[in-house]
């Protein structure tokens, strides 16, 4: 189900009228006032690329957080039943809107703590080393969290990360990491492999893997296969039931917008959905529904990803999350990706249309080996120049030593918005 590259469908041009022209015919352009834009100080809109780190806030979210606290307010502890939208199978609401974003079904989906926790309740269940396999694959520049994570839990069954962590690198003079190193690392060692555990796109470059692929690879040789899809979630299309990955974590506040600390997906895979005896840490709101109330000692799971949650739902959290989430179910995934191709790409081009020794583009230049956002390294790792696009009212990051991502996002952000920036950066870069 590849969407056309954005070369293949349109020849980029520099002019701002090109830029216009495109916006005119976005069939995504309407969603952009469903969001509240970051005014600068003269109340013009910011131009916002941060997407990637905290999605704006869909204006829909108060109606559908203050529907939750009005239903507090007036029934109390009744709201788990009687609410508008009762508290106790709240988190339902937003099952099969989840897995259509991350390619699943429902049964495999569930919206439950924060990533972080989540990666570390999945490995509880799927990272079950013995003495003659007991490695885990991550890529050498994963986001830190996941390599605390990864480390802890060699530790925590007593293995010695300098032994049995695998850190794949790209070759000397790369940043990218080829997937040939990784089948012949797979190739190599994968009988002494427990999991695999690699981000779907890595936070620092850009590059979105080859999930099919590696979960192909990984489980001929009878590894565990999991994903961290924080940077691919509601960005790039996944087809997770299909690729037969075995578990997913991801965040819901990047490209999903569900608001600063938002509650985070889990994607189990059907084949583990009724395998009790998984090790797994347990609460009562994984416990099957027709017995969890009657408060027996003995826990029996759900059958599916809702087996794992422990707590009863964040309302609040959940409910901004809706919100969001209504507005990917009506645009659909896959507008989404061809409005990335197409915004990313003339990104892509005009960054490439200045002359300028002083940045390049890390990002793979292959779209469907990337999301929407692309790296820029800054020649010196010259933080000035980032400073400057902030003074300018421009929101991108900057992630040390030396790159800066720019990632607009399809939903709020036109090519318009990337037109003037690269006005801007035109100014500064050079
Ligand atoms: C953003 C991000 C996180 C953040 O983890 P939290 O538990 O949500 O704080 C973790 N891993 C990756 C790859 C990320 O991009």
């Amino acid at each position: 189900m590849k969407t056309a590259t954005a070369s293949a469908v349109t020849s980029f041009r520099t002019d701002e009228s090109f830029a216009k022209e495109m916006d005119a015919k976005d069939p995504l352009g309407k969603f952009r006032e469903r969001f509240f834009i970051p005014k600068k100080k003269d109340r013009s809109d910011m131009l916002y690329f941060c997407g990637n780190s905290l999605g704006l806030q869909p204006k829909t979210v108060r109606a559908f957080v203050e529907q939750e606290l009005s239903d507090w307010e007036k029934l109390g502890v009744e709201g788990h039943f009687h609410a508008k939208n009762p508290w106790m199978p709240y988190h339902e609401l937003l099952t099969e809107k989840m897995a259509r974003v991350v390619g699943a079904k429902p049964v495999e989906v569930v919206v439950m703590n924060t990533l972080t926790v989540n990666l570390h309740l999945m490995m509880v269940s799927f990272y079950r080393p013995t003495a003659k396999r007991n490695k885990i694959v991550i890529e050498a520049s994963a986001f830190p969290s996941d390599q605390y994570a990864v480390k802890s839990q060699l530790k925590f069954h007593g293995f010695d990360p300098n032994d049995s962590l695998i850190e794949l690198h790209p070759r000397k003079g790369e940043d990218l990491i080829r997937t040939e190193d990784i089948e012949s690392l797979i190739e190599k060692e994968g009988d002494s492999i427990a999991l695999i555990m690699m981000s779907g796109i890595n936070y620092y470059t850009g590059q979105a893997f080859d999930m099919k692929r590696i979960t192909e690879l990984g489980h001929k040789k009878n590894i565990v296969v999991g994903f961290d899809l924080a940077h691919a979630a509601g960005n790039i299309q996944l087809y997770l039931h299909e690729w037969d990955v075995d578990f997913a974590v991801w965040c819901s506040y990047k490209y999903l917008n569900s608001g600063p600390g938002g509650i985070a997906g889990c994607f189990v895979h059907e084949r583990h959905a009724e395998n009790k005896d998984l090790p797994r840490f347990a609460g009562w709101w994984g416990h099957d529904k027709k017995t969890r109330f009657l408060m027996g000692p003995d826990f029996i799971p759900i059958e599916g990803a809702e087996g794992w949650q422990l707590s009863n739902s964040p309302v609040l959290a959940m409910a901004s999350l809706r919100a969001s989430l209504d507005i990917f179910d009506e645009a659909g995934m896959d507008a989404i990706s061809a409005k990335r191709n197409l915004l990313t790409g003339y990104l892509e081009f005009l960054l490439n249309s200045i002359q300028s020794k002083n940045f390049s583009i890390i990002t793979p230049k292959d779209p469907a080996r990337r999301g929407s956002h692309l790296s820029i390294r800054i020649m010196n790792s010259n933080k000035t120049l980032f400073n400057k696009l902030i003074e300018h009212g421009i929101i991108c990051d900057w992630r040390e030593p030396d790159v800066i991502r720019v990632a607009p996002a399809p939903l709020y952000n036109s090519f318009t918005d990337v037109f003037q920036l690269i006005q801007q950066l035109k100014i500064i870069f050079v």
